[in-house]
């Protein structure tokens, strides 16, 4: 690992490519078997902040070579409808996995809806059995994000045993998981929020910073810890210099003055992104094979 001042950089689309070839020939024999991946998005009504990560999603599968559909239930669908429309994916055989895309419309129950899909099809790992897998250290299908940001983590080639391990942000879906998976790995893991009354005062102990808030330019270099090993998941808009009304996307480390004091850093774009894509692909491989939950907690299946 280098900790002068050129970080290794983290290179999500590769690493994304590397867990796509460690499949591609399982993928190709389910074909052959007339068994062909099936992932399914389903949304109620369009939301155009949504749209971008599902056309990521369709791409992602595309070049799996995985099955890819898309079904949209009109906006005003009530919980009945989506929870039948939920019910036939479970029963369908040929569908491996389920996405519920997110947010829904307002007045309809994301929780209530994310727990009818079958915990065996929930590619996303965000029904309360996954979930619970995580603390009871019996890992079925996990969050996608949080598992890209474990396997970045472990492109860095830090052994987390031991190790400070901060992670700012607590969502279900990014940084709840991503604790439990540190904590998993034996490090000493502290987690971060809106209320933590001082942030730095954390973030400058981490061997390990794991950033997922939404916030441009939250994490700053005298936040981070010579040496550190950061991952940002946050994805954030933010005018481009390109010209007027144009936008460029950047996560919620200020890379530029943090980068140099890291031992490896993940660019955004370019970082964890590509890698929560290929996490979902490959929960929808294991979904299709029926992956049983595994019990040894030394065991993280970050790669099958
Ligand atoms: P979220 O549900 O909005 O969670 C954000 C978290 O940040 C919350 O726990 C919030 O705390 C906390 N927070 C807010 N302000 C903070 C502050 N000033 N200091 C410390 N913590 C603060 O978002 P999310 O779904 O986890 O996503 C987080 C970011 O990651 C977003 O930018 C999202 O676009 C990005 N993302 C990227 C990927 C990817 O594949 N790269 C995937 C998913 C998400 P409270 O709950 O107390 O408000």
């Amino acid at each position: 690992m280098s900790t002068d001042t050129s970080p290794l950089l983290l290179d999500g689309r590769a690493l994304a490519a590397e867990v796509r070839s460690e499949f591609a020939a399982e993928v190709q024999s389910m074909i052959e078997g007339g068994r062909r991946p099936r992932l399914v998005v389903l949304q109620v009504g369009r939301n155009e902040a949504a749209q971008a990560y599902i056309r990521g999603q369709k791409r992602g599968a595309e070049s799996w070579d995985l099955e890819f559909h898309l079904e949209t239930l009109p906006a005003d669908a009530s919980d009945a409808t989506v929870r039948k429309a939920l019910r036939a994916f479970n029963a369908d055989k040929r569908v491996s996995g389920i996405l519920l895309s997110l947010p829904l419309p307002a007045g309809l129950g994301t929780r209530t809806l994310q727990r009818e899909i079958h915990p065996s099809k929930d590619v996303e790992g965000v029904h309360p059995e996954n979930l619970g897998g995580l603390l009871w250290a019996r890992y079925g299908l996990l969050p996608c994000t949080a598992l890209a940001a474990l396997a970045l983590v472990d492109q860095s080639g830090i052994d987390l045993q031991g190790k400070e391990a901060v992670v700012v942000g607590h969502s279900e879906i990014v940084g709840k998981p991503a604790s439990l998976l540190l904590l998993a790995r034996n490090a000493t893991v502290t987690v971060c929020h809106k209320f933590t009354a001082d942030l730095a005062a954390h973030t400058r102990r981490a061997d390990v910073l794991i950033v997922a808030v939404g916030k441009a330019g939250l994490i700053t270099a005298d936040m981070v810890k010579q040496g550190a090993v950061v991952i940002d998941v946050g994805i954030n808009a933010v005018p481009s210099d390109e010209g007027p009304g144009r936008m460029r996307l950047v996560g919620d480390v200020a890379y530029d003055e943090v980068a140099p004091k890291c031992a490896a850093i993940t660019p955004v774009p370019g970082g964890v992104g590509p890698v929560t894509v290929a996490m979902l692909m490959r929960n929808t491989v294991l979904a299709a094979r029926g992956m049983p939950p595994l019990d040894d907690p030394g065991q993280l299946p970050l790669f099958a």
